[in-house]
């Protein structure tokens, strides 16, 4: 099973946790629905959190999907902590960026977009709320372009407005129940707006990728994912989806998006290599002090001694984890590409690699300009 890490990027508010949960849900992780307002989201692991209503603490938490492991990290999307959104975002191979339907683009989604594009996270967005009184589609549409600086390819609409709000439509679908009989040009589109989109699509992907796809109509379904995926990997171009996490609308389509147009693996790393894993996150929980690690190279393995890079001293790893909604898996061993939760690491703190000690290495510069090793 291959792994993929994911990420959901929001302004506060966007409604990240409600997604959150309804994902956890769709893919079977949880088998409660979890609400924000009831305090038993499984994301928020901190009881003040719970109270707050702001994630304030980074989480993977895993799920299968589609025949792939997902771990799913919690990025924070305070400003405020803006040195652990960038941890957790460098740990990523690919995100989903929420935005409001009524607010579309907001302050923090823009740093947070900015932070990813440092870190060349490729992207999908999803409009969320779109039952909210003043949801616009179009509207976070032009502010995506205008104030992002990309364009958006709306791949869903939506039917119905505000509380009329009811679902989507997938657009790359109904190419594709079209398409059978060679009549997408001349088939009427449900809507105007439903052409609009289309046409828009068509362009955008005959504009960027004339070699590939000389014309829409004459690709295959799957030569049309493939062409949507490389307009996610190589910027310019975001693929948005819709719908409401609230209503529980449009969330697992987003999720085959995810698997299909974010799916290149991350940086590949060597399971046999020498180990480099960086901790992106120390949490206290009920199973103690967890070690969240992305690892780079190697394999770690349930008993490892390693040597933490930045602390100068050696680690013995006693559980390796996979934290999912309601329960934990404890693996023999965990290989590069993957992100786990370690046990028993007392005192390797975020940023720090873990790594061998006759090969140290350091995967984050230090932010701090204190010598990393004082010479005498
Ligand atoms: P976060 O701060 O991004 O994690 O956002 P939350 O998931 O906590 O959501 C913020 C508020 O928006 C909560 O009151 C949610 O119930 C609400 N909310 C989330 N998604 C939707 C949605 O699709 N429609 C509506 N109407 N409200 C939503």
């Amino acid at each position: 099973m291959r792994v993929r890490n994911l990420g959901i990027l929001a302004h506060v508010d966007a409604g990240k946790t409600t997604l959150t949960e309804r994902i956890l849900y769709a893919t079977g992780a949880t088998h409660k629905r979890g609400e924000v307002h009831d305090g038993t989201t499984v994301t928020d692991f901190d009881p003040q959190e719970r109270d707050r209503g702001i994630t304030i603490s980074a989480a993977a938490v895993t799920f299968e999907w589609d025949g792939d492991w997902i771990n799913l990290i919690d990025t924070p999307g305070h400003v405020d902590f803006s040195d652990e959104v960038e941890r957790s975002l460098r740990v990523l191979d690919g995100a989903v960026v929420v935005f409001d339907g009524v607010a579309g683009v907001e302050p923090q989604s823009e740093s947070v977009w900015r932070a990813a594009d440092r870190y060349g996270v490729p992207r999908i967005a999803f409009v969320n709320k779109l039952d909210r009184a003043g949801a616009d589609l179009d509207a976070v549409l032009t502010s995506i372009r205008d104030r992002l600086g990309v364009t958006p390819l709306a791949v869903q609409l939506p039917i119905g407005r505000e509380d009329g709000f009811e679902g989507v439509i997938d657009l790359v679908a109904m190419r594709e129940l079209t398409w059978a009989d060679g009549v997408l040009r001349n088939r009427p589109a449900r809507s105007a707006e439903a052409l609009t989109a289309r046409k828009a699509l068509e362009e955008a992907v005959a504009e960027r990728h004339e070699g590939a796809l000389r014309e829409l109509g004459n690709v295959s379904d799957g030569t049309l994912r493939l062409a949507l995926q490389e307009l996610t990997h190589g910027g310019g171009i975001v693929v948005v989806l819709c719908g409401s996490a609230y209503r529980n609308k449009g969330i697992e389509p987003l999720l085959d998006a995810a698997v299909d147009y974010l799916s290149r693996p991350g940086p590949g790393g060597d399971a046999g290599g020498d180990l480099a894993a960086l901790v992106f996150k120390v949490q206290a929980s009920r199973l103690g002090r967890l070690t969240y690690v992305r690892i780079y190279d190697g394999t770690v393995r349930k008993g490892d001694v390693v040597w933490d890079a930045r602390g100068g001293r050696t680690e013995r790893i006693a559980r390796i984890l996979r934290i999912q909604a309601d329960r934990h898996t404890a693996v023999e061993q965990a290989e590069a590409g993957d992100i786990v939760a370690l046990t028993g690491v007392k005192a390797a703190t975020a940023g720090t690699t873990l790594c061998t000690r006759e090969r140290p290495v350091l995967l984050e510069e230090p932010r701090t300009a204190e010598p990393l090793v004082s010479v005498a």
